[in-house]
């Protein structure tokens, strides 16, 4: 479980902007596409929004004695090419609207990278840095059972995303196995290894990302040795793609977390720093540092810019003070519609979310097929799978974006919406 700390959780030192709608702005991206591909209007709408949405109120027993009760939410927003697949995600900002825009970001995720699953999300509003690890257990089990009858391995399937980690994914097994009578380790990926999780998953979000970029380095005829990285956000993602990078000679010169952030010109090591995170909780006051926050990170000169932390951090009103040349987006959602557009102008190279961090759900399936099975792969054989399916997937894309003069993202839901639209054609559902 991950180390509690005596932190208290605060606001965000960036909110995005007060009309920022993740739901309007994965519908925006998908219109898009939409539009490209001229769709049949049935199926358009059919993959415009949502197959299932589910509101859920759980109540628990607080160490304290005190009863509370907590709201969650689970979103399948299609299972047109296979059962939904996404994570829960923990945090006081949870909203319907937000599981809505991840859950379809996830259809086209696991569409890009050719692997087959549709898309769903899910969440709890709380705050999880206040809740005991008993609590959590129960807040965890109680939500699982809620929606109990939407999830399983050939219905939905969640996974980690902010503050749920492998723990959290164990106790979701337990209260499903619970209900079926048998352990069922398919039902979740993410677990820890010992109970039928897969080697590589912990960092495979981070290994995902970095293989995009060595691509994307290969595409711009670029090397990557020396070059100066920012990140925004340092947990799983954050600090994952931070060790991959460091490896390969980048400079990592800032990074934030949700209570500060750090610079050092000279460079940060994220070895020391993600130690030093579990003892402290955030990388504020990391030594030979000076402060930073958020909005000084994102208009940093550097040449790679990884947000790594929650949706619509990079907006129109920073959008234009970018100097980074690539950003890749480790979190999902991290750039608006508006702020797309003005990094295109400045041709700013962006590497999309549903491309870019979709190692996660690569090795989430790969968990998933060896759950199965029950017979498992080395680590060599998962990261050498997830190389090819990544690599594929870049290419895939670099080939629509430069056969139809369409921007990296444009291009990712191209595919990514035709190769659903396709699937659903051939199955001829709702025409
Ligand atoms: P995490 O909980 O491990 O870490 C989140 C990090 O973001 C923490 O360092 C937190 O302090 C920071 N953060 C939160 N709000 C912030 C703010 N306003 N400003 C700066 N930092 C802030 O979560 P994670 O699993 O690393 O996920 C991060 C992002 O990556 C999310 O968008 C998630 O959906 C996406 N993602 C995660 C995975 C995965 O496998 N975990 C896969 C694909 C995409």
């Amino acid at each position: 479980m991950k180390e509690k700390t005596k932190i208290d959780y605060t606001k965000p030192d960036i909110t995005p902007e007060k009309s920022f709608d993740p739901f309007l702005e994965s519908l925006m991206q998908f219109e898009k596409a939409a539009n490209f591909l001229d769709l049949e209007p049935w199926i358009y709408k059919r993959l415009k929004y949502p197959e299932r949405e589910i509101t859920v109120h759980v109540t628990i027993t607080l160490d304290n004695g005190h009863a509370e009760s907590f709201t969650g939410f689970r979103v399948q927003h299609s299972t047109i090419r296979g059962p939904a697949k996404g994570g829960i995600r923990y945090s006081p900002d949870a909203s319907l609207n937000e599981c809505k825009a991840l859950a379809s970001w996830m259809t086209w995720k696991c569409a890009v990278v050719n692997i087959p699953f549709g898309g769903g999300k899910g969440a709890v509003i709380c705050n999880p840095l206040k809740l005991s690890e008993n609590e959590l257990r129960k807040l965890t089990k109680e939500y699982t059972l809620a929606i109990r009858d939407l999830i399983g391995p050939f219905k939905d399937i969640p996974a980690p995303d902010m503050f749920t980690n492998e723990q959290t994914m164990a106790w979701i097994a337990e209260a499903y196995s619970q209900t079926q009578g048998y352990l069922e380790p398919a039902v979740v990926t993410g677990k820890p290894v010992y109970l039928g999780g897969s080697l590589g998953r912990k960092e495979a979000t981070g290994t995902g990302l970095f293989f995009v970029l060595e691509e994307a380095a290969k595409y711009l005829k670029i090397t990557l040795e020396g070059k100066k990285v920012a990140i925004l956000g340092f947990g799983n993602v954050g600090s994952s793609i931070a060790k991959l990078v460091h490896k390969a000679g980048c400079r990592i010169i800032a990074v934030t977390d949700m209570f500060g952030g750090i610079y050092n010109e000279k460079g940060i090591d994220p070895i020391a720093l993600a130690q030093y995170v579990v003892q402290t909780g955030s990388v504020t006051n990391f030594p030979d540092c000076d402060p930073i926050d958020n909005e000084t990170l994102i208009a940093l000169p550097c040449d790679i810019l990884i947000p790594a932390a929650i949706e619509g951090q990079i907006n129109k009103s920073n959008a234009a003070q970018v100097k980074a040349k690539i950003i890749l987006e480790g979190a999902n959602g991290p750039t608006t519609t508006e702020a797309d557009e003005i990094l295109n102008e400045n041709q700013v190279f962006v590497l999309p979310d549903i491309l870019a961090n979709a190692g996660g759900v690569t090795v989430s399936y790969l968990e998933w097929v060896q759950d199965l099975q029950r017979y498992f792969f080395s680590e060599e054989e998962v990261l050498k799978k997830t190389e090819t399916i990544m690599k594929q997937a870049f290419w895939d894309v670099v080939k629509i974006m430069t056969e139809n003069k369409v921007s990296m993202r444009e291009a990712a839901y191209i595919l990514a919406v035709d190769r659903v639209a396709q699937a659903l054609r051939a199955l001829g559902r709702g025409v």
